[in-house]
């Protein structure tokens, strides 16, 4: 493609909203543009990387056996109705209603659609198992789209959906599944690390993210430095939190009411009392699917992980409860909560159990207890784990290992979604007793338009983007350096058809602009190889081939010179 008839709007400066290199990159670059929050227009540079990555899918996944469909965008609200997603889903579900005043959704993910599909199509175990996916638009209503194509509203997604008479069948897929997935990010030439996850919105009980590692990334990850335990922290088990078991001869020495005006934080109570945050308990007030109330506790130095809590106390919905209603409840501000003499259900943090010599708020304004017991002061109603696991945790797989921490962008998920919609749907099938069964569902995901933002994150430098090969827009760019001197002139167009012609993608850059220019444009850009054809080297008969990656350069002969840097791609 010649450069002067392509649309590349390079920009000289990042743009002022953008928070991550990548966003900034790809609107600089000329990729992509904002047209409302979190919904993009694709220049002609992103599709074609969208393209690569799209056809690098379709071959995996057909490959692992998966037939390609399309399903509509616009689902009816009956099939939520159905699976009571209608009611679960909340405001990232974008409803709307047609001429008709019928309710309709547009798809933020297809399990519904697809089951319904099913249901009408499939009748014996003889046709199944089958895999099915499709390329599509998804649109979801983030609460905080943000970071360019990495968390937009309208966004594009691989989505399949697994078919099984039974579980082990389903299971094989999953592994197939996975398998598929660890090929797919190997050949976009990324840093990746499959993590076990949360199922979230979607359901089932097992699942797998794929994370590209990368500092923006808005995920956490723990992994273990032995084994190859790996999860999502929403996930990952906290282990070791639990304190020795207690000398019962030793008796606590009394409760203390202390006074601690206008210190309302773990961090501020501990260094008024220089106490370490370890000696706290934070006392979290939530309110649950959005009528009860109840009381996390975890200690002063964890975090709360809401999605254990939730899990936990077997509710769908947790929600930190305001100030106001804490205050309605307690008679204080949430900084000076504590468990002794709350009235209210309470669930804590295995770590909580046993503590002794303890600060906690003394649920009146600027106090707080220190000397708590928990076995003499309080009773939660239950123990479990509540906390986010932390770097330097011991493994809970091989418990030899550490935790390690790192940020990742999760570029796809795997799900065994087990008879969750079958049955909520009623899709069956007749097995070979005649017996009417509900399938086993997997669901497989791929964040396509995520991908590129991830791609870029991991692949930069000072100058630019550097695509990676198998995804790059274009495999070479042409650089004439005076395209108006003729000798360049001829030189450049032959080269160009001749690369052309052997199926080489070729960026040329044909316009009338100075060199430096072109340079810096053509590593803004980050097309992998670029071949620099000016009247010097021409005077010796060689051209410049340099790497975008490492700046390696060598010089090499104007004659063969297509054959030649199809070679290096080819090695590359
Ligand atoms: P997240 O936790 O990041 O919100 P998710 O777990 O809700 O994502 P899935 O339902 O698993 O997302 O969707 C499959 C894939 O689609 C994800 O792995 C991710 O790569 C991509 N994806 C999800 N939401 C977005 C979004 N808002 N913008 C771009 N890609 C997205
Ligand atoms: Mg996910």
């Amino acid at each position: 493609m010649r450069w002067s008839k392509t649309l590349i709007p390079t920009l000289k400066e990042d743009p002022a909203d953008a928070e991550v290199v990548s966003h900034k990159l790809l609107v600089r670059a000329g990729f992509i543009r904002q047209i409302s929050r979190g919904i993009y227009d694709y220049f002609p540079l992103a599709l074609k990387v969208i393209r690569k990555i799209e056809s690098i899918v379709r071959e995996e996944m057909d490959r692992a056996g998966a037939q390609e469909l399309l399903l509509p965008i616009a689902s009816p609200a009956e099939l939520w109705q159905e699976s009571g997603r209608w009611e679960v889903y909340g405001k990232e579900l974008v409803r709307f209603k047609d001429r008709h005043a019928r309710d309709f959704c547009l798809g933020p993910t297809h399990e519904e659609i697809v089951t319904d599909l099913v249901r009408s199509a499939v009748r014996s175990y003889r046709e199944l198992p089958f895999n099915l996916y499709q390329i599509q638009t998804k649109f979801r209503d983030e609460v905080r789209p943000r970071f360019g194509l990495m968390r937009g509203r309208e966004f594009i997604m691989k989505d399949a959906y697994s078919f099984h008479t039974d579980m082990q069948d389903c299971r094989r897929e999953y592994d197939n599944m996975f398998e598929t997935y660890k090929r797919i990010f190997t050949r976009y030439g990324l840093q990746y690390r499959p993590v076990e996850a949360d199922t979230g919105a979607i359901g089932g009980s097992l699942s797998h993210e794929f994370q590209v590692l990368a500092e923006s990334g808005e995920d956490a990850i723990v992994s273990c430095n032995l084994c190859d335990y790996a999860a999502n922290v929403e996930k990952a088990e906290a282990k070791g939190s639990r304190p020795a078991a207690r000398d019962l001869t030793e008796e606590s020495p009394q409760l203390v009411k202390v006074s601690t005006p206008g210190k309302r934080s773990v961090a501020e109570v501990a260094e008024y009392l220089k106490l370490p945050p370890e000696k706290f308990v934070k006392t979290l007030v939530y309110r649950i699917d959005n009528n009860d109330f109840v009381a996390a506790l975890v200690r002063g130095d964890h975090e709360i992980n809401e999605v254990k809590l939730q899990t936990a106390l077997g509710c769908r919905e947790v929600a930190l409860a305001d100030e106001a209603a804490v205050a309605a409840m307690a008679g204080v501000t949430p900084g000076y909560l504590g468990p002794i003499g709350l009235s209210l259900r309470t669930i804590a943090d295995f770590s909580v159990q046993s503590m002794r010599g303890a600060v906690t708020g003394a649920n009146e304004a600027n106090a707080h207890y220190t000397e708590v017991d928990q076995e003499r002061d309080f009773t939660p109603s239950a123990f479990a784990d509540l906390r986010m696991a932390a770097a330097g945790d011991h493994c809970p797989r091989c418990d030899h290992g550490l935790l390690e921490a790192h940020r990742g962008i999760e570029v796809g998920q795997v799900f065994y979604l087990g008879k969750k919609y079958s049955e909520a749907l009623g899709a069956t099938y007749l097995d070979a007793e005649g017996r009417e069964r509900p399938m086993e569902m997997g669901c497989y995901g791929i964040g396509i338009s995520r991908l590129v933002a991830a791609a870029v994150e991991q692949n930069h430098d000072a100058n630019g983007i550097i695509w990676p090969l198998s995804i790059a827009p274009f495999q070479v760019l042409l650089l004439p350096i005076n395209y108006n001197d003729k000798a360049t002139r001829e030189a450049a167009d032959r080269l160009y058809d001749e690369l052309r012609r052997r199926g080489v993608e070729v960026l040329f850059d044909d316009r009338d602009e100075r060199p430096g220019v072109k340079f810096k444009d053509g590593d803004l850009i980050g097309i992998p190889l670029r071949i620099t054809v000016g009247a010097k080297g021409l005077a010796k008969g060689c051209l410049e081939l340099r790497w975008r990656r490492d700046g390696k350069t060598v010089e090499i002969a104007l004659a063969g010179a297509a054959q030649t840097i199809h070679g290096h791609l080819a090695q590359a």
